[in-house]
């Protein structure tokens, strides 16, 4: 059920002022179509909460000088986390999701949740003391896993690699030690897009994003947001059945993970003999020049080109962004990427199709973990109820 917005309350200004799309008084007048004394008394309801500062002043078109407001970043802090397969990082960082101190670690999904948490939470405590904050700062909280979450109910959706976390709310590990902030959980893939989208293509309407590890996962950003779906799959090619008969990690045959992926070059590598485990040992080998593992890459990026072309022709982004850590092979994955797709999109969308690198790289979960956290902490009708009570 679709519930309507307060549609002109503090909340949607604090959502222009942040984005930067109208700063000052006069700009939000005209953008939201409000009175000057309705934008007044919303202005002072948000800066009564703290949450929006006066940063100086810019010339308006009159001459005389405005007042410029913005959101007010040290009105709270933000956790962020990434949990991968077999990596994770954690970060803190201010409410406007500059990340202010990191830390990662190599840990094995399949070891249990308690354990991945267990440590995220050790390192928090660590990351706050270093930082001289309180616990009690923090407003927010943004988790990323690598499985589809249910948006309803924010509980994981059979998550392939994660075994024992079906049906786990996530959200309830972080609620018990920090019971005063908004959690937020999504989909491994889905918040490295939204990091990718808001910090280094904000022009970009329309977004896509796809991972190159052991896996193949795809997110897709439209109008700002990551796209969920009913049941959290939304936008991920990794399980659409591909053709083959080859069995998959999620249990099904034929994925195009199962016969396009890093998985597949590394069990095809491992047939001939190769010793090889992760998807930096693909890597390294490809960049010996070995044959074989060229041979495999080349068809993987044929193969996901394709799937690729589906996103573009379905919901045209401006962009897709290719990261993971076969990407950091750069031209010898994104030109034949590239050549794939354009066999198949649309002939009239060829020139205005780009496939470009990761801009942020390894750091793109912790910051979009982090902007999901602000998302929560700062959305609209949130602000606008906390704002009017304290008015
Ligand atoms: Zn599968």
């Amino acid at each position: 059920m679709v519930v309507p917005r307060i549609v002109t309350g503090s909340g949607v200004m604090l959502g222009m002022i942040r984005s930067g799309s109208a700063q000052t008084r006069t700009d939000l007048v005209t953008r939201l179509g409000w009175s000057r004394v309705t934008v007044s008394k919303r202005l002072d309801e948000l800066l009564d909460a703290n949450l929006i500062v006066t940063t100086g002043q810019r010339d308006s078109t009159g001459g005389r000088r405005a007042e410029v407001f913005e959101l007010n970043r040290n009105a709270g802090l933000l956790l962020s986390a990434d949990i991968g397969g077999s990596h994770s990082r954690v970060g803190v960082s201010d409410l406007s999701s500059n990340i202010l101190v990191e830390a990662e670690v190599d840990i094995d999904i399949a070891t249990g949740l308690d354990r991945v948490l267990t440590w995220a939470h050790e390192v928090y405590g660590h990351l706050l003391r270093t930082l001289e904050r309180k616990a009690s700062e923090v407003v927010g909280i943004g988790v990323g896993v690598p499985g589809p979450v249910d948006p309803g109910t924010g509980r994981l959706m059979n998550p392939p690699i994660m075994p024992g976390w079906d049906g786990v709310l996530v959200a309830d590990y972080f609620r018990e030690r920090y019971p005063d902030a908004v959690v937020a959980v999504d989909r491994d893939v889905n918040i490295m897009a939204l990091g990718e989208q808001r910090f280094a293509w904000p022009e970009v309407d329309t977004f896509a994003l796809v991972k190159l590890g052991l896996g193949v996962g795809s997110a897709l950003i439209l109008s700002g947001n990551a796209a969920h779906g009913e049941l959290g799959a939304a936008g991920d090619l990794g399980h659409i059945r591909h053709g083959g008969s080859e069995l998959c990690r999620c249990g099904s045959r034929g994925c195009l993970e199962a016969t396009a992926s890093g998985w597949a070059i590394r069990r095809e590598l491992k047939s001939l003999g190769y010793s090889v485990n992760t998807s930096r040992d693909i890597v390294a080998l490809a960049r010996e020049g070995n044959e074989d593992a060229l041979r495999l890459l080349a068809d993987m990026c044929t193969q996901v080109g394709h799937s690729i072309a589906d996103i573009v022709g379905l919901y045209n982004p401006g962009v897709v962004a290719i990261g993971g850590n076969l990407a950091t092979l750069g031209d010898l994955v994104l030109n034949p990427l590239k050549a794939a797709v354009m066999e198949r999109i649309p002939s009239y969308l060829i020139d205005r199709f780009v496939l470009a690198p990761s801009r942020l790289d390894r750091r793109a979960g912790t910051m979009g973990a982090s902007i999901l956290a602000q998302d929560a902490v700062l959305d609209p009708d949130r602000v606008s109820r906390i704002t009017r009570i304290l008015v």
